[in-house]
């Protein structure tokens, strides 16, 4: 094998005298043009990378170098099945487990040289899915707060099998497929070396663990449905429409992740007597025609904020009172959910017109239009 590699410095196109420097630099550049994650092209990119991390790996190295500039190849034994063991390190690792204190090219600093960090990232937690729901509250409910019991249903980890998915601990087994590493490497020789290709393990998912004998309640899948009931505090002066976010009440993927969230869309039922707009009130109030007339007193809705109820509220109303016209009440609205202050009730006055009148009324009313003219 040894007697058709290629010249070191040749590979890397530099001369024999060149600096240390300098062959980093060299490596670097072809590193970036052949490392199989950017050259996708051409189908000997694989093997001419390999070709130039092996003569980079002697080069770079004094006593390496020193030996094999005085015996060639025969004087320096380089063996890249450590550095292949987790496949072609990602061109971004590579570089930075390269020249992490190689400060020329910059952007790497505070990797330590020379250590090389595994392909493999560390896992990261899983995320379980969020769960979307609604709840229909009252109108009062939505200004003065409720608590609501919203069930729901979700996937939890199986408590059977703590989550393992497995009959026992016993039966959790490294996958003999990966020998528990969770990814398989395919090597192929070509005429320009080996090209090893790595993928996650089809037997584990990637685990690195089978099960042999499977978990009666969830069958080995490690999740199971679970019905449950959350208790919801919903905030004083809520909108129609809003969504609620209650943490960790989604669905559990696992015994370690991090929970999904619930998601619950308030849906207000029509009240019909207010009419809300931002934290402002608007109450239609019907009032007769002779109190619009000679005035007098009349009952509206509002909110009691003691005593968390919608109560009648007195008002005075002049005389001769337009039909259609606003009274506003300062400070009679939503209150705010953040700081203090409320907003404003507009009490809407609409003249109701009798339609039916008796004799006795007709007769009054003529009287009231003869005084009138
Ligand atoms: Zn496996
Ligand atoms: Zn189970």
């Amino acid at each position: 094998m040894s007697s058709k590699k290629r010249d070191y410095y040749e590979v890397l196109g530099v001369a024999k005298d060149v600096s240390t420097n300098d062959i980093k630099l060299a490596y670097r550049k072809l590193a970036r043009k052949y490392h199989p994650d950017v050259n996708k092209t051409d189908p000997r990119a694989s093997s001419k990378f390999i070709e130039i991390q092996e003569a980079y790996e002697v080069l770079s190295d004094e006593n390496k170098r020193s030996n094999y500039d005085r015996f060639g190849h025969g004087g320096v034994q380089v063996d890249m099945s450590d550095f292949f063991s987790g496949g072609i390190p990602g061109i971004d690792e590579l570089f930075k487990s390269i020249f992490g204190e190689f400060s020329p090219f910059g952007g790497f600093n505070g990797f330590g040289g020379g250590s090389r960090s595994r392909r493999r990232t560390a896992p990261r937690r899983e995320v379980g899915q969020d769960i979307e729901n609604h709840v229909e509250i009252s109108f009062e409910e939505a200004m003065f707060g409720v608590k609501k019991d919203i069930p729901i249903e979700r996937y939890t980890p199986c408590d059977e099998c703590e989550g393992t998915g497995a009959e026992d601990p016993s039966s959790v087994i490294t996958c003999p497929e990966c020998q528990g590493t969770g990814r398989i490497r395919k090597m192929t020789q070509s005429g320009f070396g080996t090209i090893i290709r790595e993928s996650a393990c089809y037997d584990c998912n990637g685990s690195g663990q089978v099960i042999e004998k499977k978990c009666k309640v969830c069958n080995g899948s490690k999740i199971v449905p679970e019905e449950k009931t959350i208790h919801v505090t919903i905030p004083p002066g809520v909108e129609n429409g809003v969504h609620l976010k209650v943490q960790g009440a989604g669905h559990v993927p696992s015994v370690n992740a991090i929970p999904g969230d619930l998601y619950l869309g308030i849906r207000i039922t029509d009240n019909g007597r207010f009419i809300r707009r931002g934290n402002d009130l608007y109450t239609p109030t019907n009032v007769d025609i002779v109190t619009a007339i000679i005035g007098g007193k009349i009952k509206v809705p509002t909110l009691d904020y003691k005593e968390n109820k919608i109560a009648e509220r007195e008002l005075p109303l002049p005389a001769g009172t337009q039909p259609g016209t606003e009274f506003r009440v300062k400070n009679r609205g939503v209150s705010y959910v953040r700081g203090r202050g409320r907003g404003d009730q507009y009490v809407i006055v609409n003249i109701e017109i009798p339609t039916k009148i008796t004799e006795k009324q007709k007769e009054l009313l003529l009287k009231f239009q003869e005084l009138n003219k």
